[in-house]
């Protein structure tokens, strides 16, 4: 039967009122694909596995979540959602409350939103309001208005959230035909690494992978084991220095005897190029957090992947910050409308022999 979202596939295995309509773009089915080069840049003898993430309905894996979450406020009766975001939260939400047919509003700290992540919330038609403060101060003020106003709040700390995210870790078991060795991810709020745990937990009691979470080193209190005040870092989705899924989070990477760690940028950035350049997988800085913490743990010799099936999650798509991609200006040789100055740019340029 044609594929009809998340919960239309997984609804009964997931802890949401039974009789709510679904509020569905066909999220979820993401690809899970082999990587054989990056396998290879990345060292050691694992095997890597992608999970397209950034192929959702509006470019991230929070669309997993939104359908469970809005489905369930809809069937509550909600006639608006908000949210703090760092962008992709946003857009997301803002389309599932477009397809219910209600009102959503975002809150954004001013000026650290990737360009493609608000042109989505704006697209489909949210409020957007901004702050001069962080991600964190943002979601302390959602959680308290929603608290104050008839307001459904769709953060991570909505439990829904969770229940549609849990399903990626079944999509990767039926996927690779049995549960991998180890699962790379990047960590923010750290919903999402709890939410794979509670997935593989479900799938079997006996068979589950380790989790490795990867943070942003200016943006590392898990590693840290302290609040950070003013988060830094430029792979701006995982730019959060106090994660509402926190102690979850930990209890996922003692519980599967995996780890946390952090990278630095220029590492989050390596590994974007890489992947991009060696696979053809174009993700956004945050998600190839978890291939630069699973190289970096290679050779720290953290962990040993050699013939294992190691699944990294690439989290949003790279489209939503194309400014990523250039360090400063785009990289753009000009010649002249002529097939002899063609040639010669080829021979030059792309190493191809006239
Ligand atoms: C939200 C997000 C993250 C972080 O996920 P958490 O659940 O907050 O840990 C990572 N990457 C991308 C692209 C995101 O949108």
């Amino acid at each position: 039967m044609a594929y009809r979202g998340l919960i239309h596939k997984y609804g009964r295995r997931m802890a949401i009122s039974q009789s709510a309509t679904p509020i569905t773009l066909f999220e979820g089915d993401t690809p899970l694909i082999d990587a054989p080069r990056i396998s290879a840049w990345v060292g050691g003898g694992a095997k890597l596995w992608l999970k397209c993430e950034g192929m959702n309905p509006t470019g991230s894996f929070k669309d997993r979540g939104m359908t469970a979450a809005v489905t369930e406020a809809v069937h509550h009766g909600a006639s608006a959602l908000i949210c703090a975001s760092t962008g992709n939260t946003a857009a997301s939400a803002a389309a599932y409350a477009a397809r219910a047919g209600i009102t959503c509003c975002v809150l954004i700290p001013e000026g650290k939103i990737a360009m493609g992540k608000l042109a989505g919330a704006a697209a489909y038609g949210a409020q957007i309001l901004a702050i001069d403060g962080s991600f964190d101060a943002a979601l302390e003020l959602v959680r308290l208005a929603a608290e104050r106003a008839p307001i459904a709040l769709v953060n991570s700390v909505n439990p829904a959230r969770l229940q549609g995210q849990k399903t990626a870790a079944w999509e990767i078991v039926e996927q690779l035909g049995r549960v991998p060795d180890l699962v790379c991810l990047p960590v923010g709020n750290a919903g999402n690494i709890s939410a794979y745990w509670l997935g593989f937990c479900e799938n079997s009691d006996r068979e589950r992978p380790k989790m490795l979470g990867a943070q942003a080193e200016g943006a590392a209190p898990i590693v840290r084991g302290e609040i950070v005040r003013e988060p830094e870092t430029r792979a701006t989705a995982i730019r959060i220095g106090n994660p509402a899924r926190w102690l979850q989070a930990e209890d996922a990477v003692r519980e599967s005897a995996g780890l946390i760690l952090s990278v630095t940028d220029e590492e989050i950035f390596e590994a974007y190029h890489a992947v991009a350049e060696l696979e053809g997988v174009f993700c956004e800085p945050s998600s190839a957090a978890g291939i630069a913490g699973l190289r970096k743990a290679m050779s720290n010799g953290d962990v040993d992947a050699r013939e294992r099936d190691v699944v990294c999650v690439l989290t949003g798509h790279g489209l939503k910050d194309p400014d990523s991609v250039f360090d400063g200006t785009p990289k753009v040789v000009r010649i002249g409308a002529n097939l002899d100055e063609l040639l010669r740019a080829l021979a030059s340029e792309a190493g191809v022999p006239a």
